[in-house]
């Protein structure tokens, strides 16, 4: 089939022609349909039959520019075949964490999906200051059965070469490599950011030799270090959670890259939305300290639970074959030595990329919407001078921080000023 785009009036007849549709839905007479893409790159879909809303999934297509400039910006909509492809591998390693894939078409470059309809974006729940207790659970499960497994710590040398070779994602990398990694620090015309925000706080980012060699090297490990298949985009707009679940989705930015990517990219999503807070509790009349207290235990827990998570895939592992990546372990102490050696390195690299990513939301052009509201400018502001000192720290001193503990205190005192 030739790639065509999807429409509110094409859709029932597509999902009609699909014998993987024949099972979930009883009729396609009477459905309905509902564009929900939240407008940046992609069309999604809710379709539900009106007799019986049981019967409902999501339809996600990719369509050959970035949608929310229009067809001047073109983008490959094979996209949607690294989005796939990852969802798949994603969904083997951890099910109760990935949508259900009913149907993929790389000609339609599109996947039929369950709708998540009892979850909400966790980024929106987060800014209403709702608590999720077993979020960090579930998301440091995800990141350790996804980043160990499908690393040259778990896949044979010739599987992990070739599942690489298989995802390579040139042009949304590109889109990670000009927009995170580069054109914030630059100072781009594509940056944009609050009047408000002081000319000397975006010097200290623009202009600072230590930092821009920092962010020069954490670039350059993005482009270079292809450890294991990564999320590529893991913040909490690509995160469905309610109380009891939760859920990644959107993988299309995933490629082999650094494993300490997406555990960056959640940390500087939930230190952001911590620096929001005191603005935002105050708004809703609240006193900040106690979600804020619990946006940084989370934080917290999410490295301290992916940690012991990982290094017990992997001690499981060593045990299962009775070797080790280093080779035979002749005192009994060096197998232990090299993961303990990699974790901090691991660690390290998270807080870069967790610095970079806080940064970029502040000057470059994609923002976060629970600092972007706030509508008055220098409380605004505030929040964002804190920011971009945390990521700074966190680029720069990546590799000399004594654990987690360590940065969340860092964040505490320097929204405390
Ligand atoms: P994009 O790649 O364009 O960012 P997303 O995958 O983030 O698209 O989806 C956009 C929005 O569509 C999400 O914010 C969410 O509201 C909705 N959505 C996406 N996938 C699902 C799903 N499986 N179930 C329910 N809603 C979904
Ligand atoms: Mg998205």
């Amino acid at each position: 089939m030739a790639f065509e785009r999807i429409t509110e009036a094409t859709i029932a007849s597509y999902l009609a022609g699909l014998p993987a549709m024949a099972g979930h839905f009883s009729s396609f007479d009477d459905l309905d349909v509902r564009e929900v893409g939240d407008g940046n790159l992609n069309f999604v879909f809710i379709v539900t039959n009106r007799r019986n809303p049981d019967e409902t999934v999501v339809v996600k297509q990719a369509v050959p520019f970035l949608r929310v400039v229009g067809e001047s910006w073109p983008l490959t909509r094979h996209r949607m075949d690294f989005e796939v492809a990852a969802l798949e591998r994603f969904g083997a390693l951890c099910p109760e964490h990935v949508p259900a894939i009913y149907h993929s078409s790389s000609d339609m470059s599109l996947v039929v999906m369950r709708n998540l309809r009892n979850h909400r974006i966790l980024r929106h729940e987060l800014m209403e200051g709702l608590v999720f207790p077993r979020m960090a659970d579930h998301l440091s499960t995800f990141m350790a059965r996804t980043l160990f497994h499908t690393s040259d710590l778990y896949l044979g040398h010739d599987v992990k070469k070739e599942a690489a070779g298989r995802a390579i994602n040139i042009e949304l990398c590109k889109i990670t490599e000009d927009f995170v990694l580069t054109h914030p620090y630059e100072d781009n015309e594509t940056n944009v950011y609050n009047p408000a925000l002081p000319r000397d706080a975006v010097d200290a980012i623009q202009r600072e030799p230590a930092l821009r060699a920092a962010v020069g090297e954490i670039k350059y490990a993005f482009m270079t270090r292809a450890e294991a298949l990564i999320h590529g985009d893991l913040h909490t707009g690509s995160i469905m959670a309610n109380a009891d679940e939760t859920f990644v989705i959107d993988p299309e930015f995933s490629f082999y890259g650094p494993m300490g990517f997406d555990p960056g990219a959640l940390i500087a999503n939930l230190l952001l939305a911590y620096l929001s807070q005191d603005y935002r509790q105050r708004a809703m009349g609240r006193d900040p300290a106690p979600y804020r207290d619990w946006l940084l235990s989370v934080t917290r827990e999410v490295w301290t639970s992916f940690e012991a998570k990982f290094l017990g895939l992997w001690r499981d592992e060593d045990g299962r074959r009775g070797a080790s990546f280093i080779g035979r372990d002749l005192d009994g102490h060096s197998a232990e030595a090299f993961r303990q050696a990699f974790m901090k390195r691991l660690f390290a690299d998270t807080l870069g990329f967790a610095g970079v990513k806080m940064m970029r939301r502040i000057v470059g052009l994609a923002k976060v919407a629970e600092i972007a509201t706030i509508p008055d400018l220098e409380e605004r502001a505030r929040a964002e001078v804190a920011a971009l000192r945390l990521g700074a720290e966190l680029a720069k001193g990546r590799a000399g921080f004594s654990g987690i503990g360590e940065i969340v205190d860092l964040a505490r005192g320097l929204s405390a000023k």
